[in-house]
C-alpha cells in the first residue's frame, strides 16, 4: 500500500494554442497539506480542477487513491471547496451540509450523526437552521468546508478558499484550517497566490510558473534554498546579484560580481561551470552592516542611501558598487544616510543559482 494519494505524470492542459499546464509530475503523500503557489495565470487552478476531474488533461496521467481520474469513480475520492463557497441559498446550514450524504443515500440516523460531528468540529453549533445569507463570510466558508468534509473524501481540494474574506478573518481561518487538517488527517491541496498564506499553512509548497513546477519542498526549504531567481523573488524578499562563477572551494561556489568576490552555496540542481553567468540571492535579513558585518565570510562596503524604520526592523538601502542592496537591520542603527559602511554576509545564507530563463 503506497501512501501517495495523488500522482501526476506528464500532465499537460492546453486551451486552444495556449499551454496552461506543461508536462507536470507531482506526488502528494497522504495526510499532507500541500499548496500550489504562483502568480495569477500560472496554472494552479487548472491543475487542481484536473485532479478533481473537472477538466481533462490533453496528455499525461492523474491518479487519486491509486485510481485514474477519468469520470465518476475518482470523484468519490475528492471534494472541492471554492472561493465563492457555492452553497445552496435556499437550503439551511444543516441541509447544505447533509446534501452529499443524502445524495449517497446514507441512512437518516447516520446522516444526523455525521453532520452533528462535523458541525461541532467546525464551530457551527447553533447555526444549523440559518440560511447562507444570514451568515458571515467566515461562517459560510465553514459551512462549505463542513459540506465537503462530511463525505469523508480522501483528498480535499481548496481553490483560494479564503480569498473573499477580510484580512483579519483570513488570518483566523488560516489557523482554523491548519488545525482542521491535522484533526481530520486527510490530504489538503490548496491553491493560493499569497506566499505568506502558503508559508503559514503548508507542509509542502509547490511553486508554479507559466504552467510548470519550478520547485517543491517544505516552506523552510523553499525560503532558505530557492532553486531559481523566480522562487527567491516570489517567496519573501531578496536581493538578486548578477555574478560569474570564478571557482569552487570546499563545496562552495566562488563568484565575482559588482560586490566583489562572493562565496555561497549552490542552489539545488545547479549545473554550471566556471565562467558561467549566475545569480546570487541574498535575503535582506542575512545582510549585516557596520559592526555587525565584522567576521562574516563575505565582505563589501557601500554608501547608505535610505533608512526606513519599519518597527521590528530598520530597512536600509545601501549602494554597493552601483547596486542597491536592501538590508534589514535589527536594533539601533549607528549610521545615517551618506555614510560609507562595511556590509557583510555569511556564505551559509546565500545561494548561487542559474539566471532566469
Ligand atoms: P488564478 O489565480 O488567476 O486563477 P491560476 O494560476 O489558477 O490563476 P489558471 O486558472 O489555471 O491559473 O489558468 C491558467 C491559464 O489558462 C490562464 O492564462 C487562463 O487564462 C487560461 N485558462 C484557464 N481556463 C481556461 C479556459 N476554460 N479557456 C481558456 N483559457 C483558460
Amino acid at each position: 500500500m503506497t501512501d501517495i494519494d495523488v500522482r501526476l505524470r506528464g500532465v499537460t492542459k492546453r486551451f486552444a494554442d495556449f499551454v496552461a499546464v506543461d508536462a507536470i509530475d507531482l506526488d502528494i503523500r497522504h495526510g499532507r497539506f500541500v499548496t500550489l503557489l504562483g502568480p495569477s495565470g500560472c496554472g494552479k487552478t487548472t491543475t487542481l480542477r484536473m485532479i478533481g476531474g473537472f477538466e481533462h488533461p490533453d496528455a499525461g496521467d492523474i491518479q487519486v487513491g491509486g485510481e485514474p481520474v477519468t469520470g465518476s469513480s475518482s470523484r468519490h475520492h475528492t471534494r472541492m471547496v471554492f472561493q465563492s463557497y457555492a452553497l445552496f441559498p435556499h437550503m439551511k446550514v444543516s441541509e447544505n451540509i447533509a446534501f452529499g450524504l443524502r445524495m449517497a443515500r446514507m441512512p437518516n440516523e447516520a446522516i444526523r450523526r455525521s453532520c452533528a460531528e462535523i458541525i461541532e468540529m467546525l464551530g457551527l453549533a447553533g447555526q444549523e437552521d440559518k440560511y447562507p445569507n444570514q451568515l458571515s463570510g467566515g461562517q459560510q466558508q465553514r459551512v462549505a468546508l463542513a459540506r465537503a468534509l462530511v463525505t469523508r473524501p480522501r483528498v480535499l481540494l481548496l481553490d483560494e478558499p479564503l480569498g473573499a474574506l477580510d484580512l483579519k478573518m483570513r488570518k483566523r481561518m488560516q489557523i482554523e484550517l491548519k488545525n482542521l487538517q491535522r484533526e481530520v488527517g486527510i490530504t489538503f491541496i490548496y491553491v493560493t497566490h499569497d506566499q505568506e498564506e502558503a508559508m503559514n499553512l503548508s507542509d509542502e509548497i509547490v511553486v508554479m510558473d507559466r504552467g510548470r513546477i519550478v520547485q517543491s519542498g517544505t516552506p523552510e526549504q523553499i525560503y532558505g534554498s530557492p532553486a531559481t531567481p523566480y522562487v527567491a523573488d516570489f517567496i519573501g524578499e531578496t536581493n538578486l546579484v548578477e555574478a560569474v562563477i570564478a571557482s569552487r572551494r570546499d563545496g562552495r561556489i566562488v563568484t565575482s560580481s559588482a560586490l566583489g568576490e562572493i562565496v555561497a552555496r549552490p542552489a539545488v540542481g545547479l549545473e554550471a561551470r566556471d565562467g558561467d553567468p549566475v545569480v546570487v540571492a541574498i535575503r535582506p535579513e542575512n545582510l549585516a552592516l557596520g559592526e555587525g558585518a565584522e567576521g562574516l565570510s563575505n565582505q563589501t562596503r557601500g554608501t547608505i542611501r535610505q533608512i526606513s524604520f519599519l518597527g521590528a526592523v530598520t530597512r536600509v538601502i545601501v549602494d554597493c558598487g552601483g547596486l542597491p542592496l536592501s538590508i534589514d537591520h535589527r536594533g539601533r542603527l549607528a549610521a545615517s544616510a551618506g555614510d560609507l559602511v562595511p556590509v557583510g554576509f555569511s556564505g551559509d545564507d546565500v545561494v548561487v543559482m542559474a539566471p532566469q530563463v
